[in-house]
Parts: structure tokens; sequence; C-alpha cells
């Protein structure tokens, strides 16, 4: 995951839970994604560091273990950039200006973003997954064509080279559509986000600024719960089907008002986030915590690192 500083309600359902359930069933590299995000913000490193501070106590106060799964940062693993310039040799261009979102970016953020390092981004993305022989990648939907690529340039090196990388499959993770507050797509970017690190008070005035069924004006006028996205967060934070299907009649009755809604909502988001934001905060207040456990990461990371890539050197014969 890119360092893009705390993460938001949408991490909480959505990649994290995966994340902590595939602990279970397979040994787990979770990577700050640092030289990745370098593609666009080559001119805000130490904010970016910083940033990736933050991340991991999320993603460790959501349930990430790190004395069960490895925790680095990309860049402390120096075999990143070796086997992504080594894989770089055999990649035609035209693979990777195909990737859809090279050209969607392209003409969204304008040429500044068009650089050498931007269009390798894949293969450095590969780099990550098969440095590690990975079998499996939780992803969702819209990485597939990345997925793809991660398995087409470990099949061409096997191919000259011979069979040195597995061709990992994908786990596709069901994410529930968690829209952003405002009804729109949650992006940080249109501000309709809340963090997980958020506090009560912000978390209250968020929730009770959320768009509702627009058909319902007044009191009186009887809601939709059906059209009505905070309706559909007390579902995602697992109100009780009785306390779903009693907001549901009242609301389409107009026996509740929008407001004691909300208000419910936003004690039910505070007790999920409570005992979260309480972890993160206890990780923060340890002077070097974090640091201490990518560091950790960078030695069992390189470890496994360090021997595969002398595998594809030896291979290639360098
Ligand atoms: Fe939505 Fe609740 Fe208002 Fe109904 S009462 S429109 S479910 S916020």
């Amino acid at each position: 995951m890119r360092p893009t500083g705390r993460l938001h309600l949408g991490h909480l359902l959505g990649a994290l839970p995966n994340w902590v359930r595939l602990q279970d069933e397979y040994e787990c590299f979770y990577c700050v994604a640092d030289l990745h995000a370098l593609t666009t913000r080559f001119d805000n490193v130490e904010s970016m560091q910083r940033d990736g501070i933050e991340m991991v106590a999320d993603w460790i106060a959501a349930g990430i273990d790190p004395e069960r799964s490895v925790v680095f940062r990309q860049s402390d693993v120096k075999e990143h950039s070796e086997l992504a310039l080594l894989l770089g040799m055999l990649v035609p261009i035209s693979w990777l200006t195909r990737v859809p979102s090279y050209k969607e970016l392209v003409g969204e953020l304008g040429d500044r973003i068009a650089t050498y390092g931007f269009l390798g981004y894949p293969v450095l993305q590969t780099a990550d997954i098969i440095l590690y022989k990975a079998s499996r990648v939780p992803v969702g939907e819209d990485q597939l064509s990345h997925l793809e690529l991660a398995r087409e340039i470990p099949r061409r090196f096997n191919g000259l080279y011979g069979e040195v990388f597995p061709e990992p499959q994908a786990i596709l993770t069901e994410t529930p559509r968690l829209a952003g507050l405002d009804g729109r797509k949650m992006s940080k970017s249109y501000g309709n986000t809340i963090d997980i690190a958020e506090d009560p008070e912000s978390v209250r005035k968020k929730v009770m600024s959320m768009f509702t069924d627009p058909a319902r004006q007044r009191l009186k006028d009887p809601g939709h719960p059906d059209r009505c996205n905070v309706f559909a967060y007390h579902g995602f934070f697992e109100a009780p089907r009785e306390e779903l299907d009693e907001i549901d009649t009242a609301c389409r009755r107009a026996a509740i008002g929008c407001t004691d809604c909300k208000q419910r909502l936003a004690a039910r988001i505070e007790a999920r986030l409570a005992p979260i934001r309480e972890r993160r905060q206890q990780l923060l207040d340890e002077p070097g915590r974090i640091e201490e456990i990518l560091a950790a990461g960078r030695g069992k990371a390189q470890e496994v690192a360090k021997t595969v890539l002398e595998e594809a050197c030896r291979a290639i014969g360098i």
C-alpha cells in the first residue's frame, strides 16, 4: 500500500479485514510502497515518510500482527529495486503503455507524471510480488490488469532463463461498496472520508453532515432507506438485523428523524473506532516503536529477498 497517510473507513471495512484474515492462512508480507509513491510525491518525501508511519500504526491497530506477518518499507529492501531493473530488461514497452491506469492517470494528472518510473510502475510492482515467490496476492478487481502483468513478466523470465518464479494468483477480495459521506466515491481528494484515527467530535460532526435520502426534505416526509447512504452505513457497521428493520419501518413512516438516525450511526462508528484509536495512539506514543517494527520487518523480508534475487541472477548468468 502506498503511504497515503491516515487510513479511512473505506480501508477499515475494505482491504484491512481481508489482510487480517489472510494472516491465519498464509505467511504474509505487507509493504509500505514508498518507492511507488515517489512517482507522484517526489517533491515531499519527508511528509510521505511520516504518512508511512501513520499508515503502519493504522494497520497494526486494525489487527495486522507484525509478529506473524512481515511488515516493512519497500525502500529498505534494496532487492526490490534491483529485481525491478533486471525485469525491466525483458518487458516490452507496449506491455506497459497498454495498462489502462497509465493512460488514465497521465490524462488526469498531465505530463508531470509521465516519467520513466511511472511507466515502469507495474514492473516494480511485479518485483515486489515475485521477490518473495508469492503464490497469492490480495487485489481488488481494478488491479487485475496489473496482476496480469505480474504473471506475464515472470512467465517471460522463466521462458528465457529457466524456472525461477511462480506465477502469482489473485485472491479477489469482496469489499463493501462504501460510498463517501456525500454519496460520491470515497476519496480523500473529495474530502468525504472519516479517518480511522479521527477524534470522536469530528466523527460526530461528519456523520451529522452526511447526505441522506434526497426526497426527505422535512421530518414528516416518508423516507426511502434503500436510497440513503446513512442507512447503508448502519448496515456496513453491523447494526443488528432488528435495528435495521426498525429504522427501515420508522423511516418509511416518517416516525424517525434523520438527526436521530445519524446520532445512532455516529455512536455505532465511534464504538468501532475507539479501541483502534487507542491501540494506534499507544503505538505512536512509544518513541521509535513503528520504526522498530519496520526494522524487524526489513530483516525478515531481506532474508527472503536476498536469496531469491541471487537465484534470479544465477539464472540470468550475472
Ligand atoms: Fe436515511 Fe435515517 Fe433519514 Fe431515513 S431516517 S432518510 S435512513 S438518515
